[in-house]
């Protein structure tokens, strides 16, 4: 008798429900439609089409960007009793050949491969051969130019399928949301009337911060030393910052490991592999690392530097707690940040890209300043209007941070960029020169010089705040953009008024800015290896029998069960097999093969420390 997709769901992956999209995603592939499913990370995408494929008969190819993408998934497949494998380019000729034997003899059911792949003509036959019926495109924004990982050899992808005899079902699977990359997708890959699903992009289990620390290094450091054996990326915005973030972490005892472009593909593989299998904790990269990295228990991202996009942030961020754990997404801003970001857009050659990165950037800085929500402002900047209400858990909603009352200050910036206009024709200026005029003399001889010619100094807002520095009155003035009392001019860093300024000038209401710390602070910390009540104690005795069994099995720990799964471990305390098969990641496959020796190290915690 036929298994429900529900059933194999239990069966196979040990999950008792679908989460959102899942389910209807499944019954359109087995309808024999094709589909665009679109999900941030972590939201399980691949339950998606490995459920599918393991129902239909015959072979599932999917297309996969990356080698250590296709390992990962063909291990967890494996550990879950899944006929997958993987052809990639690493693999010698003969290796390829016996995998595509086993695949025309029906015993493989999942095949991943790199498209780079399907350029090969003796490949083409063979897969002209085995009557595939299902054609699975991850990452599939790649095949879009105007997404940010192009890559060329997505484009052989629908040429290739369209002209198998079988007419597979293609279904395609992305965690990038703009609309054109969407509608691209469709078209490059030639979907049929496909069936379209987004799924919202809030991922509830991640804590949202943004944190000014006089000195980060010192910040990073209380957060790592808190917790030393959870893993977690530090994402840096240059490779001289990594490594000598790096370099601090590892000379203070933290088992850190570096990434970036410049390294030999040599010592990043090792690194990326230290990571991945839980020997080194702590990553600290560029964002050269992380696509295609699966692990599930990454329980902290840290921006050492705010990244020149929210979209680059939430995917960067968005790499923590793919297993459903709380996990921390914390930015370290600090007023330099804006400036290398800066230059690192002036670089670029063209001018339309130029502008498009002047105004990504623009809001980014807003998150960064912004009072609100930050889990609301990142999902309305990916257009989910939603409630007004703040997430109540960020941040910013539980108000870690301690906010002043800058009402006044910011009447006077506001009166400065009025009155400056006023006195220029209308002219607009940058937080510089309204700086300069603010606090009645000049940073620059050059705008010393303008400020005279044009009078400047004669205004009635000159040197009314003489007692701040000018990256105070820069902190102020982010905030009022953020807040929508003042904009920006995306090139030039202009000020101008908006509809809110006059009606704030007008009215008695307060304003609240968040405190840029001169000091460092504790870190508000939640990470919760023990995702609420289980005992921690429990946690780490399961953690080391995964561990001895994924070194064994030569797999990543999170492959033989997620953080989320042996937190539930802790707090059920299972004391025989069906009692454990309910736990959450708990199939009839990882049952067989390592339910008695987490049942006896179970028993034995409990005997131990009641
Ligand atoms: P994505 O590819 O969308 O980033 P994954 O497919 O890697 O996400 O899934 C993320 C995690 O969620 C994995 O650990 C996966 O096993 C788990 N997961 C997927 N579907 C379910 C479900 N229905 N119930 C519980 N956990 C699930
Ligand atoms: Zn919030």
């Amino acid at each position: 008798m036929m298994n429900t997709p529900l059933e194999i769901l239990k069966l196979v992956f040990g999950y008792g429900s679908f989460r959102r999209g899942q389910e209807e995603i499944i019954n359109e592939i087995m309808s024999g439609r094709d589909v665009l499913g679109i999900m941030p990370t972590g939201a399980g995408k691949s339950v998606c089409y490995q459920i599918p494929s393991i129902m239909a008969s015959g072979v599932s190819i999917v297309l996969s960007p990356l080698i250590s993408l296709m390992k990962d998934q063909v291990d967890a497949l494996r550990q879950n009793g899944v006929q997958a494998a993987a052809i990639n380019s690493s693999m010698d000729w003969e290796d390829v050949l016996s995998t595509l034997r086993l695949a025309k003899q029906g015993k493989i059911s999942m095949l991943y491969i790199a498209p780079e792949r399907l350029g090969g003509e003796g490949f083409r036959d063979f897969l002209s051969s085995v009557g595939i019926s299902l054609v699975i495109v991850d990452e599939a924004h790649c095949v879009s130019q105007w997404g940010h990982d192009f890559r060329p050899s997505y484009l052989a992808i629908a040429p290739v399928v369209s002209a198998l005899p079988s007419c597979p079902t293609v279904a395609a699977f992305t965690a990038t949301a703009t609309p054109e990359v969407r509608e691209d997708i469709i078209k490059q890959l030639r979907l049929r009337s496909p069936f379209v699903l987004t799924t919202g992009f809030d991922r509830e289990n991640l804590f949202f911060q943004v944190e000014s620390p006089a000195d980060k290094i010192e910040y990073l450091m209380e957060y790592v030393r808190k917790f030393p054996d959870m893993p977690g990326i530090i994402y840096c915005s240059t490779r001289k910052t990594v490594e000598s973030v790096c370099g601090t972490l590892a000379a203070r005892g933290v088992k850190a490991v570096r990434y970036h472009a410049g390294l030999e593909d040599s010592e990043r593989l090792k690194n990326q592999e230290d990571f991945i299998y839980d020997r080194a904790t702590a990553m600290v990269a560029t964002n050269a690392f992380g696509m295609g990295i699966d692990k599930s228990n990454v329980r902290y991202v840290i921006h050492y530097n705010m990244p020149g996009s929210i979209d680059n942030y939430y995917q960067e961020a968005g790499r923590a707690g793919r297993d459903g754990v709380p996990a921390d997404c914390i930015l370290l801003f600090g007023r330099q940040d804006i400036a290398t970001a800066r230059f690192l857009i002036s670089k670029g050659e063209d001018e339309g890209t130029k502008k498009t990165a002047y105004r990504k950037l623009r809001d980014m800085i807003d998150y960064c300043h912004t009072g609100g929500c930050l889990r609301r402002h990142i999902l309305n900047y990916f257009g989910e209007t939603g409630g007004a209400d703040g997430c109540g858990e960020c941040g910013n909603c539980r108000s870690v941070t301690e906010r002043r009352d800058i009402t006044v200050e910011a009447q006077k910036i506001l009166s400065c960029v009025y009155r400056a206009a006023e006195k220029t024709g209308g002219k607009t200026y940058g937080m510089a020169m309204l700086s300069d005029i603010l606090r009645g003399r000049s940073t620059s001889g050059v705008r010393r010089e303008q400020i005279i010619s044009l009078g400047l100094d004669a205004v009635s807002t000159w040197g009314i705040m003489k007692e701040y520095t000018p990256g105070e009155l820069m902190d102020m003035s982010n905030f009022l953009i953020a807040e929508g009392y003042l904009k920006a001019d995306t090139e030039f860093g202009t000020l101008s008024f908006t509809d809110r300024s006059f009606p704030f000038l007008k009215s008695k209401s307060r304003l609240l800015m968040r405190r840029h710390e001169e000091r460092t602070r504790k870190p508000a910390f939640k990470i919760n290896s023990k995702d609420g009540k289980a005992p921690f104690g429990m946690f780490e005795a399961l953690r080391k029998v995964r561990r001895e069994i994924a070194d064994a099995e030569k797999v990543p720990p999170y492959v033989v069960f997620s953080d989320k799964t042996l937190s539930a471990m802790c707090e059920a305390a299972p004391s025989d097999e069906d009692e454990l098969l309910s736990i959450p990641g708990v199939g009839g496959t990882k049952l067989e093969k390592y339910g008695a020796q987490f049942l006896s190290a179970i028993r034995k915690w409990m005997e131990n420390n009641n």
